[in-house]
């Protein structure tokens, strides 16, 4: 990131005013991709109905107008399904006048759509810090299988290659490796399929959870952990724009090695996660929900018991805990010693 000490410094004015500063949204179930560890896309195979009860721009505007953020990811499905995504950020951007980073992850399966969009959103908004992350999960026949899409790794090289060429210092492009036991050792071969290096991968692990559609099941085996050290040894050793995710994965590789995480989740108070249909959550992972923003305020929402008795579960350490770069990052931020000491301390 380009822009971190705008990030830094937007982050600190929310906490100094108590409010929470970061919102990771799921702008569509909508997926043309059938990964092996989601079954997101299986949403509206089942219940083809619902995409019509997706949040509309009116709503989009009377939820965030509500808050005051600085921080959102987008998510999905495949985001770039929704037609109106650039109207979607737009409408967001409108709303939050301390927006210092968005973020939004791709499959990659649309080049030109992509392309198209993120020129226009940094042309129609001044949003200091713009990332979106390309997925990649191994090699052509590997990548293409774990998703079940024949030809995506071709469309999603060419998706990272199209962004690669945007020439802004407020835009990024990331691959992001998603480890599960599934391509553990198989980062190396996936970054050089793509012409890469290590400087602009991001990578994460696969969970479980309710938002994902799936049970709780074994990802990993002993080769996860062992990717990600690969990951921590091969990565450039010190940039300060990338220390959050240096920590997070130096975390990461202990985490899936069975270490807990020994400092408190800021979910749920910090930040929130609103799905496509406005409601809202702490997280993606705990299936705990405070409730529709389609049918209340926020402050009624998060000022009521309901939502009280959850963050007092979480601040317990009462849920069900993950190391997800979705909800992982702001928790570094709020508690930066005591990420540098999990992350280094044998
Ligand atoms: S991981 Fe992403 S691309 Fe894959 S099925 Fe789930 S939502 Fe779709
Ligand atoms: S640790 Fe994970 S599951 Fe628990 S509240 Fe934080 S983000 Fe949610």
């Amino acid at each position: 990131m380009k822009n971190l000490h705008s990030l830094v410094h937007s982050v600190a004015k929310a906490k100094y005013r108590h409010q929470p500063y970061k919102m990771t949204y799921a702008v569509t179930y909508q997926c043309n991709a059938r990964c092996r560890i989601c079954n997101i896309w299986k949403e509206y195979v089942q219940f083809p109905q619902k995409i019509a009860e997706e949040l509309t721009l009116r709503e989009i505007n009377a939820i965030f107008s509500q808050f005051d953020l600085s921080w959102i990811s987008l998510t999905g499905g495949e985001p770039f399904l929704r037609n109106d995504l650039l109207d979607v950020v737009t409408t967001i951007d409108d709303c939050s006048p301390r927006l210092t980073l968005l973020t939004v992850p791709t499959n990659g399966s649309l080049p030109e759509t992509t392309l198209t969009t993120v020129e226009s959103i940094l042309e129609e908004t001044h949003i200091p810090n713009v990332i979106i992350t390309v997925s990649l999960d191994g090699d052509t026949l590997l990548h293409d299988r774990l998703r079940d899409v024949p030809g995506l790794w071709k469309k999603a090289r060419t998706t990272y290659e199209l962004l690669s060429a945007i020439e802004n210092d407020r835009f990024s492009v990331l691959l992001e490796f998603t480890v599960s036991k599934h391509n553990a050792g198989h980062l190396d071969r996936a970054i050089k399929s793509f012409g890469a290096d290590y400087s602009k991968v991001v990578i994460t692990a696969a969970h479980s959870s309710y938002f994902y559609r799936t049970e709780p099941h074994s990802l990993h085996n002993s080769g996860s952990a062992l990717q990600v050290g690969q990951f921590n040894t091969s990565c450039p050793k010190y940039d300060p724009q990338s220390i959050l995710s240096l920590l997070y994965t130096k975390i990461l590789e202990k985490y899936l090695m069975g270490t807990p995480i020994s400092f408190r989740c800021v979910s749920g108070r910090s930040s929130f996660f609103l799905d496509p249909y406005g409601v809202l959550y702490p997280c993606i992972t705990m299936d705990a929900p405070f409730g529709s923003l389609r049918e209340d305020s926020v402050q009624d929402i998060l000022g009521g018991e309901h939502a009280s008795s959850i963050v007092h579960r979480i601040r317990e350490g009462k849920c069900p805990g993950c190391w997800t770069p979705c909800e992982a990052y702001q928790t570094i931020v709020e508690n930066l010693p005591q990420a540098v000491i999990a992350a280094y301390m044998k």
